[in-house]
């Protein structure tokens, strides 16, 4: 099944925000319409959005206001901000971009280019966050819930593990450098040396246990990869 990115639109005139429903619905998305301020923090207080377009002039408290107090509450901070609006001068965008906007896009814009933005902003801002549940061979992981299975038994991962497995999965069979799954696993802390990744890699074999451990493959000299092929089985026969 595939995660169906939710999408807050907050904006006052309805005609512009039933256009940008309508096109986010037919591209895989979950929109939901706010039409001001309040009612805007009380559809973030029930449930969060992967992304939020937020509309520059609203009535009540301005999207830049609202920027600033979602970027400053730990609940809220991590969610993706595009500012939509009318306004394109420059010290207007980097306004929104000090307020904590991701991205800006001025109106009038093509849906197109609204839909590339979005999907940039997922990808950059949480790139191991992005689809629900991933399963390879026996071994399941379920990002909205947070649990690991394997043979439909539950595993105890931290949470770095979790992250960990989250992006192996997602990219597996492919070969990940010590660096690169610094970058897409603990992102910006790049003062994290690389051996902290063979540590964690340990972890995660251990918390997976000696079947689904075997899965987490070193590639010598390269790095790290997750297979559903298994070597483990190949390695009782003889080599040449
Ligand atoms: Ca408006």
């Amino acid at each position: 099944m595939k995660h169906m990115p939710g999408v807050l639109i907050v904006e006052d005139e309805s005609a512009i925000a039933e256009l940008i429903a309508v096109n986010l619905r037919h591209n895989g998305f979950r929109p939901t319409w706010a039409m001001d301020s309040a009612s805007a923090q009380r559809e973030l207080d029930a449930v969060l959005p992967d992304v939020i377009l937020l509309d520059w002039m609203l009535p009540g408290e301005t999207g830049l206001a609202l920027a600033k107090r979602w970027r400053a509450n730990p609940r809220t901070k991590g969610v993706p901000i595009i500012m939509l609006t009318a306004r394109g001068d420059e010290s207007d965008r980097v306004a929104g971009l000090d307020a904590g906007a991701d991205d800006y896009i001025a109106k009038p814009f093509s849906t197109k280019e609204l839909l590339a933005r979005i999907r940039a902003v997922l990808r950059r801002r949480a790139p191991e966050q992005v689809g629900g549940l991933v399963s390879i061979g026996a071994l399941s992981l379920d990002a909205s819930t947070h649990r690991v299975s394997f043979n439909d038994q539950m595993l105890k991962l931290g949470p770095t593990e979790f992250k960990l497995l989250h992006y192996l999965m997602n990219h597996a069979e492919r070969v990940h450098s010590r660096s690169q799954l610094l970058d897409k696993v603990w992102g910006d802390h790049v003062f994290i040396e690389e051996r902290t990744v063979d540590v964690h890699v340990k972890r995660l074999r251990e918390a997976l246990g000696a079947d689904a451990g075997h899965m987490v493959e070193t590639v010598r000299g390269a790095g790290y990869r997750l297979t559903s092929q298994s070597t483990r089985v190949v390695a009782t026969q003889t080599t040449a």
